[in-house]
């Protein structure tokens, strides 16, 4: 048997991979220095006791003849009414919110609804399961090196467009990905960028698929927290969303995406009702004890714990940020997000991210992973401890 031709487009996995093995050899050469990582987007503190709470009693609960449950396929209505009612002003009908387990589950599959001819459209630098995704479905063509994949379009955001992207190069009937709060930038889309890139979708036949998975973290009140703020999404847009990072969730796995009613395939055919065909297919609910954790998180407690609990990540950033500013180096994100993405003209993101391993003994992400215009900046991660932060900041700082 041979294997899906799609897998053979597929670039490896080089990056993550890459920082592991330089950061194993440069421990495995200096057995006697901390190496501290800013590197990864993955929660580190401890649940909040009314979220624990949550999960913990609905785990007792299935162990009880009463409280027990089996599956939930399309998820519990009460959290996708709790949803709609904390995260859209109780906009959205129950239906309308699909719960998952996790935003890059539903980012993975989200491509079924359009298959592989549709033209797809990417931030670059962006979160790479956007490109990986939509190749592992046939969409995307071959990978061409230095050049990535011919038949995805990739769209530059950089300092100097207002990390915008340049929307003339989008092919009517696209798909669009698009990331705010930004991995890896931390950038965050101003609601003039958001009108002008729904306005965009709407008159071009785009969908734009909108991971805002990283919301929670905003605190500028003029920086909607969801496309939907925006006039007219909802004829144009799926938001993705998770509660890995606001709630600590990455390893206990929820989600929810919103597919508005009124969002139609050329033709008129519902892409919510696609939706949930496809989930009802290959998916089988998320779990239920998740859900319970999910619940409680919507909770006025619960919410009170996720702005304590972002508001601790973004301590680490805004500290990670005035200490790379102070040292004169060009920094976006970090008010509004836990990522800071600073800039290293004439240098190489892999040159920097050695620099700062050997020097500084701290692990970063270099930025020309994340795509061709990531090069000459390195992405900080404010997932950490305060401690191992301040003590990454005191080196920097020398
Ligand atoms: N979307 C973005 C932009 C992310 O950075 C991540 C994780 O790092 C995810 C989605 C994954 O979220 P989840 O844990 O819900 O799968």
């Amino acid at each position: 048997m041979k294997p899906n031709p799609c897998l053979e487009n597929i670039a490896p996995g080089y990056l993550f991979p890459e920082i592991a093995k330089r950061r194993n050899a440069y421990q495995a050469a200096h057995p006697d220095v901390r190496v501290i990582s800013l590197g990864v987007g993955n929660t580190t503190e401890p649940l909040f006791g009314t979220i624990a709470d949550g999960l913990v009693r609905e785990a007792k609960a299935l162990a009880t003849a009463d409280g027990y449950s089996g599956y939930q396929d399309e998820g519990r209505e009460d959290l996708r009414k709790g949803i709609s009612a904390a995260f859209y002003g109780g906009k959205f009908d129950a239906d309308e919110i699909f719960i998952s387990d996790g935003a890059k589950c539903d980012v993975g599959r989200l491509q079924l609804l359009f298959g592989r001819d549709v033209p797809v459209a990417v931030q670059d630098p962006a979160y790479p399961v956007y490109v990986d995704g939509s190749v592992l479905i046939g969409a995307g063509g071959a990978y061409v090196d230095g050049q990535g994949y011919a038949g995805i379009t990739y769209l530059p955001c950089t300092p100097e467009g207002d990390f915008f992207p340049d929307l003339t190069k989008v092919r009517p009937g696209s798909l669009l990905y698009i990331c705010s709060p930004n991995n890896p930038t931390g950038y965050v889309m101003t609601r003039a960028q958001l009108e002008t890139l729904v306005s965009f979708a709407n008159h071009n036949g785009c969908i734009i698929l909108f991971d805002a998975a990283y919301a929670e973290f905003i605190r500028d009140a003029a920086l909607p927290k969801t496309i939907f703020d925006i006039a007219g999404a909802e004829t144009c847009a799926i938001e993705i969303n998770s509660f890995s990072k606001p709630a600590g969730f990455t390893g206990v796995r929820l989600g929810w995406t919103v597919v508005p009613f009124g969002l139609a395939y050329d033709g008129g055919g519902s892409v919510n009702k696609a939706w949930s065909r496809v989930t009802a297919t290959i998916f089988n609910g998320a779990s239920n004890v998740a859900q319970a954790g999910g619940l409680a998180a919507l909770s006025p407690e619960g919410l009170k714990e996720i702005r304590a609990l972002t508001d601790y990540y973004l301590e680490n950033a805004k500290r990670i940020k005035q200490t790379l500013e102070a040292r004169g180096i060009w920094t976006i994100g970090g008010d509004n997000s836990p990522y800071i993405w600073a800039r290293f003209p004439g240098r190489t993101s892999w040159d920097v991210f050695d620099e700062l391993l050997n020097e500084y003994h701290i692990v970063t992400t270099p930025g020309s992973g994340f795509g061709p215009a990531g090069e000459s900046f390195v992405r900080f991660s404010a997932f950490g401890h305060h401690a191992d932060v301040e003590e990454a900041c005191a080196r920097l700082a020398k």
